[in-house]
């Protein structure tokens, strides 16, 4: 461990010597190997081959200026014309009198006059480019990510490599994410988020430190972790979690953490990493912290994912996606009333069969495919209120699901109206259903588009409401015309008297609003009444009917029409 820890205190650097001389490359080499890694190229060809093909980033070249194939003025003006070899500070070796000022008008950073001598100056020279050279870059791309003094992600991999290439020890790839953290800046601020962050980047820090692992901050709230693989890497990873909550204090926040273990398959550490967070994404949005290991299933599960991505065009084209409607019943009176329907959509897979729209809206909505889905939907069911109102004279209002995808859409409203307009219906009877999670994303920007749509005669309501993080305070912002109880509180709603007060006071929150509740998921006659009794009165769920393809939600119409 000692040699170890060592070796990652200064992983060497990297020089390249070119120059077609043997002798010349094996003096320099000689002179430069106790503390640089050195590696030859015999002339500008090779060199090039060997940077482009290189992991690792070279911190200096020697260049001979006099070659076969490419020579040293040729290599140099190429180096110098490319962006990202560019920062590499090159150092001339060169026998002739006067060249070196061309030299250094090309680019070179320093010369050395052959034959080589003194030792000790050739070194200093050298040490003193490439420190010149490292400030230069520290300028452009500092490595560490100024919040949480973790290394930024680009240093992280380039550093991961190094130890790759250098340790040949197995090394484990943790993703750490925090779940919903922009509902934590969201409710409790930035500075609230930022001190999170630090609590969670110092823990990381502390469980690092005496190891040679590494530690990164990627993107706004993920963590990698690079760490030496351990046969206990399960209760290593319980004993982190738990120093890692401890230091962040707060139940509400909650982890997800997902880890690719070494198996000796010699992925590089990208593709560890990638692995690691595809676990990390598959694991649902718990309450708790919860963890994962990469395994065989979830590389299926993901080619199974990245089919139904890759199919969804045709599908759209083939039209195996179904709209099924789910009525809604207005229980106010006597006798329940049909009130509206919910589209939902399905999925006629020709070689998966049916799938359920929980499966394939959660994958589009991470690949932003979901909008395809959704304009199919409400272009169906637009056309779709228009022929039941010729045919039966009813309007009955459907509510269509708007996925947050949607709503950073600038072109939503206009969108929306053109399949009004060309289906000849009003736009209050296209009624879109926004899921509660959605209004804690960019409050600001939702609550313009929500209004925007509003203003122009389109009723909003809030799916899902209760199952999301509003604050009470964000609520008497919203512009919603109607709440929509998560399914959960009705389950226990008969059984539970806890259950039955949230939903009472849910219910006021509504009335509170001016604004109707409408539940879902009611699937027993006690509980409907239950609902009626505190004041629901829009009632959706099996009880009255399972979602029903067109054709079937068709023969409810029919009696209305009579005015039965
Ligand atoms: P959601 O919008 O909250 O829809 C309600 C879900 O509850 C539907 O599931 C419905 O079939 C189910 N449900 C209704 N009554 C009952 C009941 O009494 N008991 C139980 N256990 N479940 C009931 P479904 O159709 O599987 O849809 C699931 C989710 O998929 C929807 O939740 C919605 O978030 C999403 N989804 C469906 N269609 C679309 C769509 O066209 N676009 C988008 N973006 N999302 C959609
Ligand atoms: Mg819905
Ligand atoms: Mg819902």
């Amino acid at each position: 461990m000692e040699k170890l820890l060592e070796q990652k205190k200064g992983i060497l650097k990297k020089i390249l010597i070119v120059d077609d001389e043997f002798i010349e490359r094996a003096m320099l080499g000689a002179m430069l190997n106790d503390i640089y890694e050195v590696i030859y190229a015999e002339n500008g060809a090779v060199a090039l081959d060997i940077i482009k093909t290189s992991q690792q980033a070279f911190s200096l070249i020697l260049l001979d200026l006099h070659m076969p194939e490419l020579d040293g003025y040729q290599f140099l003006k190429i180096i110098r014309s490319d962006s990202k070899l560019r920062r590499i500070p090159v150092i001339v070796l060169t026998a002739e009198k006067g060249s070196e000022v061309e030299c250094l008008q090309m680019g070179a950073a320093d010369f050395i006059t052959k034959p080589y001598d003194v030792p000790e100056i050739i070194r200093a020279r050298i040490s003193r480019s490439i420190e010149l050279a490292e400030d230069s870059i520290i300028i452009h791309e500092t490595e560490k990510d100024e919040l949480t003094g973790l290394y930024n992600v680009e240093f992280f991999f380039e550093y991961g490599k190094r130890l790759d290439e250098q340790l040949y020890i197995p090394m484990d790839a943790v993703v750490l994410d925090i779940n919903r953290f922009h509902i934590v800046n969201e409710l409790y601020g930035r500075d609230y988020g930022d001190c999170i962050l630090q609590k969670i980047s110092n823990s990381i820090q502390y469980i690092i430190q005496n190891t040679v692992g590494l530690a990164c901050r990627s993107g706004s709230n993920s963590f990698y972790m690079y760490i030496p693989s351990d046969k206990n890497v399960k209760e290593n990873i319980e004993a982190y979690t738990e120093q890692i909550n401890k230091a962040i204090g707060d139940n509400k926040i909650s982890l997800r953490i997902g880890i690719y273990t070494d198996d000796g398959s010699k992925f590089d550490i990208e593709t560890k990493f990638d692995r690691a967070r595809l676990v990390c994404r598959q694991l649902q949005d718990n309450y708790g912290t919860c963890f994962g290991f990469y395994n065989n299933e979830i590389n299926d599960q993901e080619v199974y994912f990245e089919r139904l991505i890759n199919d969804i065009d045709r599908a759209i084209e083939e039209k195996q996606f179904k709209v099924f409607y789910q009525p809604k019943y207005n229980i106010r009176g006597n006798k329940p009333v049909l009130s509206s329907a919910e589209a939902l959509i399905r999925w006629v897979h020709p070689e998966y069969g049916m799938i359920n729209p929980n499966i394939f809206t959660a994958v589009f909505e991470r690949s932003g495919m979901i909008y395809k889905i959704d304009r199919y939907v409400w272009n169906e069911v637009a056309a779709q209120i228009r022929k039941w109102q010729k045919a039966f004279g009813v309007a009955l209002p459907v509510s269509v699901n708007v996925s947050r995808v949607d709503i950073f859409n600038p072109m939503l409203t206009k969108e929306l109206c053109d399949i009004i307009l060309k289906n000849g219906i009003s736009r209050d009877m296209l009624l879109l259903e926004i899921t509660e999670s959605a209004y804690t994303e960019n409050l600001e920007h939702i609550v313009d588009t929500l209004n925007d749509l509003r203003s122009k005669g389109f009723k909003i309501e809030m799916d899902d409401f209760g199952s999301g993080y509003s604050s009470l305070n964000m609520l008497t912002s919203m512009p919603v015309d109607a709440l929509k109880l998560d399914m959960s509180f009705i389950k226990n709603i008969c059984t539970d008297e806890k259950a039955y007060r949230l939903v009472g006071i849910v219910i006021d929150i509504a009335n509170l609003l001016e604004v109707p509740a409408v539940a879902e998921g009611v699937e027993t006659k006690e509980q409907m009444e239950k609902l009626k009794e505190l004041g629901c009165y829009i009632i959706q769920g099996y009880y009255f009917s399972k979602p029903l393809p067109p054709d079937e939600l068709e023969k409810m119409l029919e009696p209305t029409k009579e005015g039965k």
